[in-house]
């Protein structure tokens, strides 16, 4: 069994008092231990150390917080397979997976460690009369993290490390369902020298987001999950006063052209629906497929792949994709395929009747064809192992589909006609485009975010965007030197 505590000012608090939630192994739908679930009272405890925190921090030079961000990558990598044996337990993706993702999230971490740099700020001397104006970027204060399950470690680094170097403090919730990573990270965060309090932890689910989100010494709330959450989120921080990024769900698409690639289209697209079960946020879940021949090949290409796929367990070093993270979302992905029939699409692989293990919450990859998009499996994100096939006539057919969904996190176009990619690259209404590559996730040091249905910010995650977030805009005037005397003036001063 797993002990679970939360972890505030450097201590781990177990909340005995309050109630609990059972973690469940996806893989064999048992319990892996009880998860405190914090109230008001374990809100106010991590909140006020955050803010104790804060000043000392704030005041820490970023060059000397960087040398501990430095450190705590270094402790990172040195205890990922600990991490990533506790991702697999709790989410149930492949370790390869869980390996790669804690990677993803280090690059970000990297990212912050150059601090220093990206905080330099703006100076312009003379101008006017001995007066010189120069910009600083300074913390927001206390930030609320809220995370999502699918990504236990990556996420929780994309926003926390950028917030922490940015000279701020941190209460991070992450999911409930996949709390282990966040409560590592936070343990080694201390023992690379970070100071108690700047990195608090506490688990729960809706009672503890409400308590960030309305709390009155939280200054900036940063978001990541469902889009009826994220909107949830947004709203009621703004409420209250707060900052607030929220990033939500996606339906990405993978618009095909005529001229794509075959094989090397098929072998990404297969990786980017069933990879990590489809419960990525940046998953490719539609095809749209130019010209009925274009299709077609695809669909010859892609159907055996998806039956071979080997499902099982992280603990099966061969198996390509693990199970679904709960009975709901297994219920609700298959309601999904009875969905689709029932509306007329063509269900050319079903998941159900694959072999897969027994225990757990495993489902088979699926494959619909002839997909209309006032369709319900086209219209919402499935978050599971299912692709849809929506045929078009032209490049503008396609382009004017994917730019009508209202989701726009990612989208992905196949081609070798560079003519098509730059146009593409133009004109689609979506945050993040790969030409030729499946998940556009941009490195640490570019910015994550998508449009429209996706995302409630100004702001995209990490990059100088994170830092825009976890910072404010302060300009100063000054004159030098103080004995000019420059007399009463009533208008607005002009530069002269
Ligand atoms: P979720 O919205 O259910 O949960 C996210 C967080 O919000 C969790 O910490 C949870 O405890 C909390 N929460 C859930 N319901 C709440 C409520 N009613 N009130 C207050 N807090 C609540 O999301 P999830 O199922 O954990 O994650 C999957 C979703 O996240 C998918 O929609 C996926 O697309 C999205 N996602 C988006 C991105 C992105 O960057 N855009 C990245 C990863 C995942």
């Amino acid at each position: 069994m797993r002990s679970y505590s939360h972890f505030i000012n450097g201590h781990e608090v177990n909340g005995s008092r309050s109630p609990t939630l059972p973690v469940i192994n996806p893989s064999t739908g048992h319990s892996l231990g009880s998860l405190p679930l914090a109230g008001n009272a374990e809100v106010d405890l991590a909140v006020n150390a955050a803010k104790k925190a804060l000043s000392s921090w704030s005041e820490t030079p970023p060059a000397v917080r960087a040398k501990i961000l430095f450190r705590w990558r270094h402790l990172i990598e040195e205890n990922q397979e600990e991490i990533a044996t506790a991702i697999c337990e709790e989410h149930g993706k492949s370790k390869t997976e869980a390996l790669g993702s804690i990677g993803r999230g280090v690059d970000v971490l990297e990212f912050a460690c150059g601090i220093p740099s990206a905080l330099k700020g703006e100076f312009s001397t003379n101008v006017g009369r001995a007066v010189d104006s120069y910009s600083i970027r300074q913390p927001v204060g206390v930030v609320g993290a809220i995370t999502p399950f699918n990504f236990p470690a990556m996420i929780p680094l994309w926003i926390c490390s950028v917030a922490i170097a940015c000279g701020n403090t941190v209460v991070l919730k992450p999911s409930e369902r996949t709390p282990s990573a966040a409560l590592m990270l936070a343990k080694l965060a201390l023992q690379a020298g970070l100071p108690a309090g700047v990195f608090n932890v506490i688990h729960g689910a809706k009672e503890a987001v409400n308590g960030l989100l309305t709390h009155p010494e939280i200054n900036a709330i940063s978001f990541v999950g469902q889009t009826s959450t994220a909107k949830y989120v947004q709203q009621t921080a703004i409420a209250h006063g707060k900052r607030v990024q929220a990033f939500g769900g996606a339906k990405n698409h993978a618009l095909v052209m005529p001229d794509a690639d075959i094989d090397s289209t098929v072998d990404a697209i297969l990786g980017a629906a069933y990879g990590s079960a489809g419960e990525r946020c940046m998953a490719i879940s539609v095809i749209v497929a130019v010209g009925q021949q274009t299709a077609d090949r695809l669909i010859v290409k892609l159907s055996p792949k998806i039956k071979d796929l080997k499902i099982g367990a992280p603990t099966d070093a061969t198996a390509e994709m693990g199970p679904l993270i709960s009975q709901d979302q297994l219920t609700r992905v298959t309601s999904y395929l009875e969905q689709g029939e029932k509306e007329g699409a063509k269900l050319i692989i079903d998941g159900r009747k694959h072999a897969c293990p027994k225990t757990g919450f495993f489902l088979a990859g699926s494959l619909f064809d002839h997909v209309q998009p006032s369709m319900t499996i086209y219209q919402d994100e499935i978050f599971g192992p299912v692709l849809c096939v929506v045929r078009v006539s032209s490049y503008v057919e396609g382009l004017n589909l994917i730019n009508g969904h209202p989701y726009a996190n990612g989208v992905a176009i196949f081609t070798s006609d560079g003519d098509s990619a730059r146009d593409f690259c133009q004109r689609v209404q979506v945050g993040m485009v790969g030409v030729n590559v499946s998940i556009p996730v941009p490195v640490g040091f570019h910015s994550f975010g998508g449009w429209k249905n996706s995302v409630f910010a100004d702001h995209g995650m990490h990059g100088m965007e994170g830092v825009r977030f976890f910072t404010q805009l302060k300009t100063i005037t000054s004159r030098w030197p103080s004995g000019i005397r420059q007399g009463v003036e009533f208008s607005l001063p002009r530069v002269e």
